[in-house]
């Protein structure tokens, strides 16, 4: 059973899905303006990592998420730089599809922008007139928050609370000869804002005028998913008032319930501070990936629980950089195993390693069953590495061992593509080889042993055999040196019963 922390009852709830074994899942996306930092990819990481993991559990996943491509932001910047406002948010929507390709996450089913739904707004919008959730005044429309009984439900607000807040704000605004404010209700939101001259605007029953920013998810989400859907997520900084918002307009409007879970991730943050232009410690996602392998910074991300505030810096990076080469490095082994098995008797307690593979899977469903609990999911991979590695050290396999290991291997390489991680194609990134050495082996062949080959097994062949007849020659330096030759690429030379064999140092 999948359990989820669920923002709305504050409590971890069983993963109740509308239809059997279907998951529809909505996920507000950027507003494109510039590039995203590397805060909001750790919420797009982690929902898809969650998204990821209930494909594998089975589930049929539906995932939406909008890219919020008209908003103030997006004019302010297209002013400043002097360029139409939707040629910025073109720029900016296509530089975010890039970085989370880049980054490895996943393509969403739907990905609709708010300037190709504004018919879909413009409907919600009377409706909620219609319901009397909704009032215009001079071509602005704004929502009236006191006709939805459960405002403030969500983020756990009062709100007369929040009102007696409001009431102070103004007091004080208007003493500074600011107008007044046109809403009947402080609390009230824009659902619809009439133009203003040169911003972008389009047609409504309230004259020319572009949609607020909480309306667009409300359409999209009932538009892609139907009403209700199960899972709708986000930073915990959108909790209020966005998703407070979202909910009050869909459920006026529907007269039903809007998202069954609510699932927010923390903040991440840059050496324990927040992260921001002020402190210089703002970081682009495409410039964090022009330096770091995307599989690193997911390996980071995931070490924390999604719920849980990010502290993002050199050092967890450098750790996450070498959590990972101990993985690859496993890997890489345990293919050289498999590659190099003999017809032998099984150094190996087969039937334990069997139990153990099944009992890492268990032990990884565990952890993610429990709320996405990637840290601990992670620590069952490292145990289990660690175990196989323990097990197998300076042995040389019996073919008949080969369907054991492999399946060892292969749960390894499985439960990390779960989690986003190809530990495959970052092995083969790192080294520029598709086998297990990299191609400078051959280089060293040639140069030591008088190899005339391209294939790196078969030039490590060739640089042990010299060291053998070294050895047997008491040829030392000689011997030496071609171990000397093969650190310097990062293996060992191991010496076991069945021969030498080299291994990653
Ligand atoms: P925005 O474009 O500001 O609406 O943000 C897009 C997504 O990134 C939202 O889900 C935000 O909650 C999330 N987000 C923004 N800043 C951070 C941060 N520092 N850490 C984690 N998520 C963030
Ligand atoms: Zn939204």
């Amino acid at each position: 059973m999948i359990r989820l922390y669920d923002t709305k009852t504050r409590s971890k709830q069983n993963l109740e899905t509308l239809e059997r074994g279907k998951v529809g899942m909505y996920v507000c996306g950027p507003t494109v303006y510039n590039r995203i930092h590397i805060g909001n990819a750790r919420t797009f990481i982690s929902f898809d990592v969650i998204r990821r993991y209930l494909m594998w559990r089975g589930f049929d996943v539906t995932f939406v998420q909008n890219v919020t491509d008209v908003d103030d932001k997006i004019i302010a910047k297209a002013a400043e730089e002097g360029r139409d406002a939707a040629e910025v948010a073109a720029e900016y929507t296509e530089a975010f599809i890039e970085d989370m390709r880049a980054a490895g996450v996943l393509d969403p089913d739907v990905r609709p922008k708010a300037t190709e739904e504004i018919p879909a707004m413009i409907e919600l919008v009377q409706e909620l007139i219609d319901g009397g959730h909704a009032y215009e005044v001079d071509g602005d429309v704004y929502f009236a928050v006191r006709s939805y009984p459960a405002y403030g439900e969500l983020s756990g607000r009062n709100v007369d609370e929040m009102e007696s807040g409001h009431r102070e704000l103004r007091a004080e605004i208007d003493g500074a000869g600011h107008v007044a404010d046109r809403k009947r209700d402080p609390l009230d939101f824009a659902l619809w804002k009439a133009a203003k001259p040169g911003e972008p605007a389009w047609e409504s029953p309230w004259g020319m005028g572009r949609p607020g920013w909480h309306i667009e998810c409300s359409a999209m989400s009932r538009k892609y998913l139907g009403l209700p859907f199960d899972i709708h997520g986000g930073g915990a900084d959108l909790v209020f008032p966005h998703h407070e918002n979202e909910r009050a307009q869909s459920e006026a409007a529907c007269g039903c319930a809007f998202a069954n879970h609510w699932m927010h991730g923390g903040m991440l943050q840059v050496n324990s501070e927040k992260m921001s232009k002020s402190l210089g410690n703002f970081k682009l996602l495409h410039d964090v990936l022009e330096s770091t392998d995307p599989a690193v910074l997911r390996f980071l991300m995931l070490q924390t629980h999604y719920r849980s505030p990010l502290d993002f810096s050199d050092e967890r990076l450098a750790e996450a950089d070498a959590a990972l080469g101990r993985i690859k490095n496993a890997v890489k082994n345990l293919d050289w195993l498999l590659a190099n098995a003999e017809d032998i008797p099984s150094p190996l307690d087969v039937r334990a390693l069997m139990e153990r593979t099944r009992e890492a899977k268990m032990g990884f469903i565990l952890a993610m069953d429990d709320d996405f609990n990637t840290c601990k999911a992670l620590g069952e991979i490292f145990d289990f590495v660690a175990d196989v590695n323990a097990r197998t050290a300076g042995k040389t396999l019996a073919i008949t061992d080969v369907p054991f290991v492999r399946d060892a291997r292969a749960l390894v390489v499985d439960l990390l593509g779960v989690l986003g991680v190809d530990v495959e194609a970052a092995a083969q990134e790192a080294e520029g080889t598709d086998g297990a050495y990299p191609a400078e082996v051959v280089g060293l062949a040639a140069e030591m042993a008088g190899y005339e080959g391209e294939d790196a097994a078969e030039a490590v062949d060739a640089l042990l055999a010299v060291r053998s007849k070294a050895r047997a020659a008491k040829d030392w330096p000689r011997a030496d040196a071609v171990r000397d030759g093969l650190s310097s690429l990062g293996f060992a030379v191991e010496d076991t019963p069945q021969g030498p064999r080299v291994v990653r140092a």
